[in-house]
């Protein structure tokens, strides 16, 4: 029992405002990283941050929903999921079977990539929900992300004067734990988001760091030799690496999202 110390302790020093106990060392992430060049066996990996060798269970639970970035698609589970999807195609079932294990799969000891790809609506959303969810269950920090709200942000960031601080949300997708990109569209985008995803996944493929990401592109190599721009290339040589990825296809028809209650319209017009 050290609690004589720490009275001592707090007597002499002056208590942190409420709204500063925040960790310093690792902004409430929980983790930090070392400072070591590319290439080193540390580089990119997290470390549990001190503040969290005492924290409780459903105090950790809180502080990886909040960081996950999830909000309401923490509804998408795996146990709201239909295993083989919703097609009634038996091979879009079987796609989407293996996918599902491969996600889960994921979960258990998340490492290098994991890339669903299929049209809009395939329920490659609901599936990356569910690692993350399943993270967070697990005690390993995952931040969720999509697409094009990452560009926004990091557009109104990169304004002179913004509040926002653009490097420090670049530096925190950078250094995700587990990073999950849903609806990322390799085509669709200006050259600079271009560039800026580029730099994002080729820090995170030189690090090898586990991430997940959707995409309703194709993802066909022959691409590359039909003059798409560079840029493109690149993040889609990435995207198929053998050694990283794992590319599950997944082909189905529009998908519903999980209907454990039946009826819940995502919007009032749903009729
Ligand atoms: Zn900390």
């Amino acid at each position: 029992m050290t609690e004589g110390n720490d009275a001592a302790r707090l007597a002499a020093e002056p208590e942190p405002a409420p709204a500063d106990d925040v960790c310093e060392r690792c902004a409430g992430a929980g983790f930090v990283r070392r400072t070591v060049r590319l290439g080193h066996p540390d580089f990119g990996k997290a470390f549990p941050c001190e503040c969290t060798e005492d924290e409780r269970e459903d105090q950790r639970q809180a502080r990886l929903e909040r960081y996950s970035n999830l909000g309401t698609l923490s509804r998408l589970t795996f146990s709201n999921l239909s295993p083989r999807g919703r097609s009634p195609n038996p091979q879009h079932q079987e796609l989407f079977s293996k996918a599902v294990v491969s996600a889960k799969h994921f979960t258990e000891s998340p490492r290098g990539w994991l890339v669903l790809t299929g049209p809009s609506g395939s329920g490659k959303t609901h599936l990356a929900a569910a690692i993350g969810g399943r993270c967070i269950e697990t005690g390993q920090a995952a931040l969720f992300m999509v697409v094009p709200d990452l560009l926004d942000h990091l557009r109104a960031a990169y304004q002179p004067g913004s509040a926002l601080g653009y490097d420090d949300l670049f530096d925190t997708l950078k250094s995700a734990p587990v990073l999950i990109l849903d609806d990322l569209g390799v085509q669709s985008s200006t050259p600079w988001a271009e560039e800026k995803l580029f730099q994002l996944l080729n820090h995170r493929f030189n690090g090898r760091l586990p991430t997940v990401i959707t995409t309703n592109q194709p993802l066909d190599r022959t691409a590359t030799g039909t003059g798409a721009p560079s840029q493109e290339l690149r993040i889609l040589s990435r995207l198929l690496d053998p050694d990283l990825s794992t590319v599950c296809r997944i082909d189905a028809p529009r998908y519903k999202g999980p209907q454990p209650t039946g009826r819940q319209p995502r919007s009032s017009r749903a009729r």
